[in-house]
């Protein structure tokens, strides 16, 4: 006997979101998906929200999944709140007498996230970025063995990436056991990378023997990287206003010294060239060319 439900959960001011749950007979974990973190990533948006009307037969625990988590963002098609301008991934674990963004998080953190054993959280490149297809997830150490790494290496994505420390009101950061994932985009909606989510989150459901049946064959080995990966944060900025120019891109490996790219003058002129301060992988670009001193242009990962 398996049972499905969908509730809607009020958050004040700031709206609410939908929780869809499945719940099997046999207890095991709790695994909770959130999509739409960010309003404009909506890859995430599709898979959790074809992962809530799926058929998978669970056969332990229980599954929580928010599709859209920030609908005053999602409804705008922004990264951002058109409320407040608050970002979700910024203000977790949230205030319950705080601004609309932050009374969201509240409310996913103590109606949702409280108490799970893993979050899956599906980020993408949304339209500012773009990234290669990556799994994350928090450890101080190389060696230390979580629940966590063993989610984030199950998923089957491309980079393994490694933070240590925790980034200050991030959903990964509240929940004991977390992992997100990232993928290409830069707006636009593939939908390979929404089966690649999907056929993820499965495969994590698997390796938790939570479904009985998980996608067939193993997971592809993923290049392990490690570095900070905060977009508001760890990544190279420019120095002029401008034009940022740069056909690189992401999810190669860069050597120490290579150009990334450069920033010119309305009419061409050079006014910088961007150089890779060591050898790594590239996490994330810049899409959007117009710059202004001190925006962040690409991120850098080293080798795990
Ligand atoms: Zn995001």
């Amino acid at each position: 006997m398996i049972d499905h439900t969908q509730r809607r959960v009020s958050a004040g001011t700031a709206g609410g979101f939908d929780v869809w749950s499945t719940q099997a007979a046999a207890p095991g974990p709790r695994v909770v998906i959130l999509g739409g973190i960010h309003g404009d990533e909506t890859q995430g948006v599709l898979a959790a929200g074809r992962l809530a009307v799926d058929e998978t037969r669970l056969t332990r625990g229980r599954v929580d999944i928010v599709p859209v988590c920030h609908e005053a963002a999602f409804q705008a098609d922004s990264r951002t709140s058109a409320i407040d301008g608050g970002n979700l991934a910024r203000v977790f674990p949230g205030d319950s007498s705080g601004g609309a963004t932050e009374q969201i998080a509240h409310h996913i953190f103590t109606e949702v996230l409280s108490g799970c054993d893993l979050l899956i959280d599906l980020h993408t490149s949304g339209q500012g970025y773009d990234m290669p297809f990556l799994a994350g997830y928090q450890s101080d150490t190389t060696t230390g063995d979580s629940l966590a790494k063993h989610a984030a290496s199950a998923f089957g994505a491309d980079f393994l990436w490694r933070h240590p420390g925790r980034s200050e009101g991030r959903t990964v950061s509240v929940v004991d056991q977390a992992m997100y994932v990232e993928c290409p985009g830069g707006g636009s909606m593939s939908p390979a990378s929404v089966d690649a989510y999907v056929v993820g989150v499965q495969r994590v459901l698997a390796m938790m023997d939570m479904i009985a049946v998980g996608p067939s064959g193993p997971a592809r080995a993923a290049v392990h990287v490690t570095g900070g990966g905060d977009l508001d944060r760890d990544m190279i900025s420019v120095r002029h206003d401008g034009m940022f120019v740069t056909d690189l891109m992401s999810g190669t490996n860069v050597e120490a010294g290579q150009l990334l790219g450069t920033v010119v003058a309305l009419g061409g002129q050079l006014l910088e060239e961007v150089h890779a301060p060591y050898e790594a992988w590239v996490m994330a670009v810049k899409r959007r060319p117009p710059v202004i001193a001190d925006d962040l242009v690409v991120c850098l990962a080293i080798a795990d």
